[in-house]
């Protein structure tokens, strides 16, 4: 239990309104590859398992015209939460203190084939997060690995913290969906960074400043995601090399993203030789990193199609091209 008593996260005996055939399916959906709407104690998520890139990828087209940001991984325990991330002195603090509740820490990551690229907007940074809602815990208990959940309302719509919102807004997309009642919390988590320096506070939730301080001290500020500028948080991976959006064909010295028919050759990435989106989502960070990797001189990325996921796969391009802030 947290200092300050995690049971009032949890809300009231809603597991007792479950069977244990219900959290098995949602394991089970989960191990498939499939989306589960879950209730947590901040709001409902569109769960999908965090390993599974094309299941990561299916999250952000049921949420429409999304952006790629990095999704918080909920796990069950504090034990599953440390064989993915690197958890100092005071994360460790931190999640003992909070833990179950609505306390995300940002922290190197360890597993990084257990919280796919596409789930960590390619970083080497993970969010992780024991939620308080006895019955995502024991979904996550039973799945046994990482679930990325966000909010599970379509993209520019308000946060759903009743089944009804949640189920209204992306139950069509959802292999099973779970009623824990309404969120006791009904705000997103409190989200900080325990890297290098003080702990960040990059976003403020249910879990207050005053609490944090009380556990670690004081708090820097955080803000942005300039990632060469020193002691602000990149919020995506950055190639190092430029990168070269909507090219016809690769030139000399280039690493090329293709999508469609293209033929294999060094430095060629197809993010989905069948022109398909999802597909293309799921490689997207990490064939950036591995193109990367190979130090061209650029990286040529062919025209996605702007439609579904290829709306946010081409803002994430534009950024990485540097055309947007
Ligand atoms: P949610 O939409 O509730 O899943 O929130 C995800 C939040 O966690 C967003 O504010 C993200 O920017 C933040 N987040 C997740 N992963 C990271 C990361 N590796 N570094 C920094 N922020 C992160
Ligand atoms: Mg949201």
């Amino acid at each position: 239990m947290g200092v300050d008593g995690s049971d009032r996260w949890q809300g009231e005996g809603q597991l007792r309104h479950h069977r244990q055939e219900d959290i098995e399916a949602a394991a089970r959906a989960l191990r498939a590859g499939g989306l589960v709407l879950l209730p947590t104690e901040t709001v409902y998520g569109l769960g999908a398992d965090a390993a599974d890139p094309t299941a990561v990828a299916a999250i952000f087209a049921a949420k429409g015209r999304p952006r790629f940001n990095p999704l918080i991984a909920h796990v069950a325990d504090l034990e599953t939460a440390a064989r993915i991330a690197v958890l100092d002195a005071r994360a460790l603090a931190l999640a003992e203190a909070f833990w179950p509740g609505p306390l995300t820490l940002v922290a190197p990551v360890r597993d990084a084939a257990a919280v796919c690229d596409l789930a960590r907007a390619g970083l080497d940074t993970v969010a992780v997060r024991v939620p308080g809602h006895p019955l995502s815990r024991a979904v996550l208990a039973a799945f046994g690995g990482a679930v990325v959940a966000p909010s599970a309302n379509r993209s520019g719509r308000p946060s759903p913290t009743t089944f009804q919102d949640a189920f209204d807004e992306t139950g069509d997309k959802a292999a099973v969906a779970l009623d824990g009642g309404p969120c006791a919390v009904g705000l997103e988590s409190t989200v900080v960074a325990v890297l290098d320096g003080p702990p960040r506070l990059l976003r403020p939730g249910a879990v207050t400043r005053a609490q944090l301080e009380a556990v670690v001290g004081p708090l820097a500020e955080a803000a942005g995601d300039a990632k060469r500028s020193p002691g602000r948080l990149a919020l995506h991976y950055a190639p190092d090399a430029p990168v070269r959006i909507n090219a016809a064909a690769p030139a000399a010295g280039e690493a090329f993203l293709a999508f469609g028919p293209w033929p294999d050759g060094e430095g060629v990435f197809n993010l989905s030789p069948s022109g398909d989106l999802t597909e293309a989502a799921a490689n997207l960070f990490s064939f950036l990193r591995a193109a990367d990797r190979i130090r061209p001189t650029a990286i040529a990325v062919a025209p996605i199609p702007d439609e579904g996921l290829g709306e946010a796969i081409n803002d994430r391009l534009r950024r990485a091209a540097g055309f947007v802030g």
